[in-house]
């Protein structure tokens, strides 16, 4: 049996998109050492907790919840389902559209694919992603799912999200039931099998809401 590594992980860089709120903070590189000058080269990287793809620990929105650091890695690690709504066309992923993906199966670890990465770094990015119902997030955490991840911005509506009245229900539904999120992946529509090994490694920063974090899905060829 072989293995095919499929790399789920948008580039860290300066210029790239980040969420448009005073709550984030623009990518800045900077270069330290100089191998003219210092014989090394490094570098001072400044990053919000959620730069590009990256973790939700449920702190991000639960007064007192799990830390990044103290994310369980036997959830970070493993057989993940990948429900495909590529090819869906009404933006709000609701519990029947759940139903007809898993059907009786049971995931820990769900992701969703949109194929919405195609909009990186485009102004709709943000404005227009789809996004899964109030009832599907519940019914989610009723199903035993501990990992959500998606290559969307979030789970919520556009319209509920920061600022808005609700202020991302979705969120706090998912992260409450301590559902590990996984937002902005990416080359989702290079899986081929509907089953990988889902691998997610944030940077353990003690007591943070969320890291930037590398993804991986292996399948067995
Ligand atoms: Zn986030």
């Amino acid at each position: 049996m072989t293995r095919r590594i499929v790399d789920l992980t948008f580039p860290i860089h300066e210029g790239m998109t980040t969420f448009p709120s005073s709550c984030h903070t623009a990518v800045k590189v900077t270069r330290l050492g100089q191998h003219e000058v210092d014989h090394r080269e490094t570098r001072k990287l400044e990053l919000g907790t959620h730069t590009g793809t990256h973790c939700d620990a449920p702190c991000h929105f639960i007064p007192g919840g799990d830390t990044v650091d103290r994310l369980p890695l036997d959830v970070l690690i493993g057989q993940a389902f990948v429900a495909d709504f590529s090819g869906v066309r009404h933006r709000e992923a609701d519990v029947p559209d759940f139903e007809k993906q898993l059907g009786t199966r049971h995931a820990e670890r769900l992701i969703m694919r949109f194929d919405w990465s195609e909009h990186w770094g485009k102004s709709d990015y943000y404005t227009h992603s789809p996004f899964i119902s109030h009832r599907a997030a519940r019914w989610l955490t009723d199903r035993g799912v501990r990992l959500l991840a998606m290559d969307i911005p979030s789970p919520d509506n556009p319209a509920e999200c920061f600022g808005s009245e609700l202020d991302s229900p979705n969120h706090k539904i998912l992260l409450e039931n301590g559902v590990i999120l996984v937002e902005y992946l990416c080359n989702l529509k290079a899986l081929n099998q509907p089953e990988v090994e889902l691998i997610v490694l944030p940077l353990k920063v003690l007591g943070a809401d969320g890291s930037p974090a590398r993804c991986v899905a292996i399948e067995s060829i």
